[in-house]
């Protein structure tokens, strides 16, 4: 078996996030999304196999090449940046996690309409506000939430967001804290905004006492990446 600790880890991982949810008291379901990126198709498989439903992927490529590998029904998310020239292959994808501009968005309805779907995406929200993040500010979903109503090639059905590296807790509780504000933007605006995706390896607990739906863990799960 190619990552034996991954079945302990994750039970650990998953006390850790219940205990999160009890202090935080949102009373939120959280799901792990096993992030897979520079792994081998074996990762996927074999987090499936210790009951995981969805893994993240950061390059559109890398991750098609391994849906031909695996043959488990997993949900494949996308996290990282989207080039628009890009955006043909999201019906591959159950989540669009990295919706980070107008432009994207109406790239990515354009494809829903073309092929007869509707792709499902998240807002990707820079709630930091740091320069080198791409991604809406707070205030910038709020101004497209009306019109990305009217993108029905597309569902908006939450936030994701990303803290700074090795920020503080007051930092990352303000960033998660603008992610939720982004969230309750567009749940205002009519959208099926359930979803919010925040807290990485280091971060997942603050984020979830925040009120995460969805956990993006890479390294706590697999390990180190090796580029
Ligand atoms: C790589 C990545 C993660 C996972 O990071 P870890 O620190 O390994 O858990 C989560 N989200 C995004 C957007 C990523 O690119």
């Amino acid at each position: 078996m190619p990552f034996p600790g991954l079945p302990e880890r994750l039970r650990v991982v998953q006390d850790r996030i219940a205990a999160a949810v009890a202090r935080g008291g949102h009373g939120q379901r959280v799901e792990v999304v096993a992030v897979t990126k520079t792994h081998g198709a074996d990762a996927v498989q074999a987090a499936w196999d210790c009951g995981l439903r969805a893994v993240g992927e950061n390059k559109v490529q890398e991750a098609l090449s391994k849906m031909d590998e695996v043959q488990v029904p997993i949900a494949w998310h996308l996290i990282g940046h989207l080039q628009r020239n890009k955006a043909k292959f999201t019906p591959r994808f159950a989540l669009v996690q990295s919706m980070d501009s107008p432009r994207l968005a109406d790239a990515l309805h354009d494809v829903g309409v073309r092929e007869g779907t509707v792709i499902r995406v998240l807002a990707q929200v820079n709630a930091s506000g740091e320069e080198s993040k791409g991604g809406y500010a707070v205030d910038a979903v709020r101004a497209d939430a009306d019109r990305l109503r009217t993108l029905h090639g597309i569902a908006v059905v939450g936030v994701m967001t990303m803290a700074p590296f090795d920020a503080d807790e007051r930092v990352l509780r303000a960033t998660f804290a603008g992610a939720r504000v982004a969230r309750e933007a567009l749940c205002e605006a009519g959208h099926p905004a359930r979803e919010l995706s925040m807290g990485m390896s280091t971060d997942y607990e603050v984020a979830v006492e925040e009120g995460a739906t969805m956990v993006r863990l890479g390294t706590i799960l697999f390990g180190e990446r090796t580029p």
